[in-house]
């Protein structure tokens, strides 16, 4: 996938859910927590969706927070 792919296709390797930040305080959901594979299939966390602060993590280690909250939601 390049730069100039379509939106719709960029997307698909993005997700953006409501969260909360205890660093910054706020209420439930002020912020967005940004979740990307990268090209090279690392996941990226981006917590305020700035790229200011970012956390990435290796395959074995996504399908470890995977697991979990398989478990954990069901
Ligand atoms: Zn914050």
């Amino acid at each position: 996938m390049s730069a100039s792919a379509p939106w719709s296709e960029r997307r698909e390797n993005r997700v953006t859910v409501h969260a909360s930040c205890h660093t910054c305080g706020g209420p439930w959901g002020f912020t967005n927590l940004l979740v990307s594979k990268l090209p090279d299939g690392r996941i990226q966390f981006d917590p305020h969706a700035t790229g200011c602060c970012t956390v990435t993590i290796e395959e074995d280690a996504a399908r470890t927070v995977m697991n979990a909250l398989a478990k954990w939601l069901g």
